[in-house]
């Protein structure tokens, strides 16, 4: 550290050797990199020296302040018990919603519940996978209802093959953050999901999805 303090030291003797516009155009050097760009606005430099009047502002010409956007991506693997299996892929810009990108094969045709669940732990398969993510303690519901489980993602639709595929958008399941979905698990489930309203004892916890067909932890 004080190695470090000399040097700049140092460094601020010799610039203020310099005229301004020289000190100016030294400083701008490291500034063509387009992340640096905000930290170097209005830099003031107070020159460590016995005269306090060198004391040397640096007014940096405007810029523009380059937004550089950050993608978070995460991955899940499902696998589990039969031959149903397949990858979903998440990806959130910034602060915004997470979108889903899922396929999986192996299913009976027709709508399957697909669920974010509390854990990433299959060492007992999906079943150890608990209950649906809640951080909120609210019902189970539809991904648009207001009152959901952050890990109701609703049904994805299997093709007459078997496939279901699909893309989903949802603000409640963020990869970073205290809710953060990370080493969190998805689940594919054997039945529809009723989205909270099919009056069935497991409609307002489960959906009365059935089974868990495959499950996979969300990896970065
Ligand atoms: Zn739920």
């Amino acid at each position: 550290m004080q190695a470090a303090l000399a040097a700049m030291a140092a460094h601020s003797v010799i610039l203020s050797a310099y005229s301004s516009h020289t000190l100016f155009s030294q400083i701008q050097t490291p500034i063509t990199h387009p992340t640096l760009h905000s930290s170097f606005h209005g830099v003031s430099l107070k020159v460590p020296v016995k005269s306090q009047s060198q004391s040397i502002s640096v007014a940096a010409a405007p810029k523009p302040l380059t937004v550089v956007a950050a993608t978070k991506k995460a991955v899940a693997v499902l696998k589990g018990n039969s031959s149903v299996e397949g990858v979903a892929t998440l990806t959130q810009e910034d602060d915004g919603p997470t979108t889903v990108n899922v396929r999986i094969t192996g299913l009976t045709p027709g709508p399957h519940g697909f669920h974010l669940h509390e854990f990433g732990d299959t060492t007992n398969g999906c079943i150890s996978t608990g209950a649906h993510f809640n951080p909120q303690s609210l019902t189970h519901g539809a991904p648009e209802d207001e009152i959901r489980h952050a890990g109701d993602l609703g049904n994805i639709v299997a093709n007459a093959d078997g496939v279901a595929e699909a893309t989903i958008v949802d603000s409640q399941i963020p990869l970073t953050g205290p809710n953060a979905v990370i080493g969190r698990a998805l689940v594919v489930h054997e039945l529809e999901d009723d989205l909270g309203k099919g009056r069935h004892e497991l409609s307002l916890s489960t959906g009365n999805a059935g089974g868990r067909l495959a499950c996979g932890k969300q990896e970065i």
